[in-house]
């Protein structure tokens, strides 16, 4: 089964009808992972025995025997999870995430767990215990990252949805990068509990898609308040499928400059496009500025190292995930199975944030990062006082190539520049694909105030009948 062509609803509705069986298109899913992922490698888990729940419900819930993919940072009871590292490389947790009980809550199907940068640090997905994931539109590209495997699996037809997590824009960056649809929702929409954590100040689960209504329609069952989850807001859900569909006329869109002049040739030109086509629809446009954009990629990379750097201390050895073999001591187990346990850009993300902890330099980095922090949100409520969304690009360039740029974390983490001030300020962020330059997909970025994923949808759903990018697929990835 390949997926390339449907989405939740046409799913739904073939599996009412009877015209689709659940337990063979489970089936039929795991099959074509395994012929197209030799190729891909969008996947570190593919579960053999994947079948739908019993007694499926298709007119109470939308997602009813339909695969979805999960990334391998998701806890998933008595499946292996992995966060992509050595150090959990034979974990089977013992619990399941909220967010994959209310999947199974909701009757949809488990089929395994997508490959990652290792506990979610990269934007290239080359920074996997389990090797490289690679582009469908040009394999010899990056999928982004790091929810590089979930992305490849959407955009290659393998799943219809999968989840992923952004932190600094993990969902976000590799949904541009593959020609899909992804969403971070508001932090505090969607329940961490059993996320493996990485910036637990910054960390959101959201989904992905190659249409927006699709994600919508799995946000619908993941999102809402959880006691497990004390940063979760207890504010109603709404429907977010109320918002496909709907006229654009009056949205009030900021365009950030900086972030347009992030971009220039093809990439600024495709991007131009959509904001055009929001005009000619009636849609508001104004200019704004975010003028702090210049300082977001040190203040992300001092605040997500330095919460990380606390978040992976229990990985010791002795509680679960790797040990060392032949140790002298408690400390040997320690300095050993975390040396050989993590690879080098978490080890570097560690020693990152542990400085800029440190007695002598919290002053100087954390706390200087965190003021900042501040005055980003500050800057972005300011424009929301008058806007509705703020759009632009979501990467400053299509997918580079693998290898270009993992010995070079400077250049690495300067991708990240137009998606972690969302993660800094909490707010909700798509990228939604606006068009091709040079054959690969580029993306559009669209934020909205805090808990209005609503506008998001409205406008990503309008870009996406505009410009019908979905009708676009990766050459070869067909049954
Ligand atoms: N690329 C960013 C980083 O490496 C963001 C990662 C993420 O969102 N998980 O930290």
């Amino acid at each position: 089964m390949n997926y390339l062509n449907e989405d939740i609803d046409s799913l739904n509705q073939k599996l009412a009808q009877g015209d689709l069986s659940a337990e063979k298109l489970a089936q039929d899913t795991v099959a074509n992972i395994k012929k197209t992922d030799d190729k891909l490698n969008a996947w570190i888990t593919v579960q053999d025995d994947a079948k739908p729940a019993a007694d499926l419900d298709f007119a109470k819930n939308k997602l009813a025997g339909i695969p979805i993919a999960i990334k391998d940072n998701i806890i998933t009871k008595g499946v292996k999870t992995t966060a992509a590292s050595h150090i959990l490389d034979n974990y089977i947790p013992v619990y399941d995430a909220t967010v994959i009980e209310r999947l199974k809550k909701a009757q949809a199907t488990f089929v395994g767990k997508t490959n990652m940068d290792e506990f979610a640090m990269g934007s290239s997905t080359e920074h996997s215990y389990f090797g490289a994931t690679h582009n469908p539109w040009n394999l010899d590209k990056v999928p982004g990252g790091s929810s590089g495997g979930s992305a490849v699996a959407v955009a290659s037809g393998q799943v219809v949805a999968a989840l992923g997590s952004d932190t600094g824009g993990s969902i976000r960056q590799p949904a541009a990068f593959n020609g899909i649809f992804g969403i971070k929702p508001t932090y505090g929409r969607v329940s961490r509990w059993g996320l493996i954590a990485f910036g637990s100040s910054l960390d959101e689960i959201g989904v992905m898609s190659k249409r927006a209504k699709s994600a919508a329609e799995v946000l619908n069952v993941i999102a809402g308040s959880d006691d497990h989850d004390s940063t979760l807001s207890t504010r109603e859900v709404p429907d977010f499928t109320q918002f496909i569909g709907q006229d654009v006329k009056g949205l009030r869109v900021a365009v950030v400059k900086e972030y347009m002049a992030a971009v220039d040739g093809e990439m600024h030109d495709v991007i131009q496009k959509q904001i055009d086509a929001l005009e000619d629809a009636g849609a508001i446009i104004s200019e704004v500025s975010l003028p702090l954009t210049k300082y977001v990629v040190p203040d992300y990379y001092i605040i997500a190292s330095s919460e990380a750097s606390s978040n992976l201390q229990r990985y010791d050895g002795i509680r679960y995930g790797y040990r060392a073999e032949d140790t002298k001591n408690l400390l040997d187990v320690y300095v050993k199975s975390r040396s050989e346990g993590f690879g080098t850009e978490v080890k570097r993300r560690i020693m990152l944030g542990s400085f800029a902890l440190s007695a002598g330099s919290y002053d100087r980095f954390f706390r200087q990062a965190a003021k900042v922090r501040t005055l980003i949100c500050d800057e972005f409520d300011e424009i929301f006082a008058n806007n509705d969304v703020i759009v632009g690009p979501t990467t400053t360039e299509p997918a580079f190539g693998i290898g270009s740029e993992i010995s070079d974390p400077i250049k690495m983490y300067n991708n990240d520049i137009l998606t972690i001030s969302a993660n800094l300020a909490g707010i909700p962020a798509a990228s939604v694909p606006a068009g091709l330059v040079d054959g690969m997909p580029v993306g559009f970025q669209i934020m909205a105030k805090r808990f209005d994923e609503g506008s998001i949808f409205k406008t990503a759903d309008f870009i996406e009948r505009t410009n019908k990018f979905y009708e676009k697929t990766p050459a070869g990835m067909e049954d």
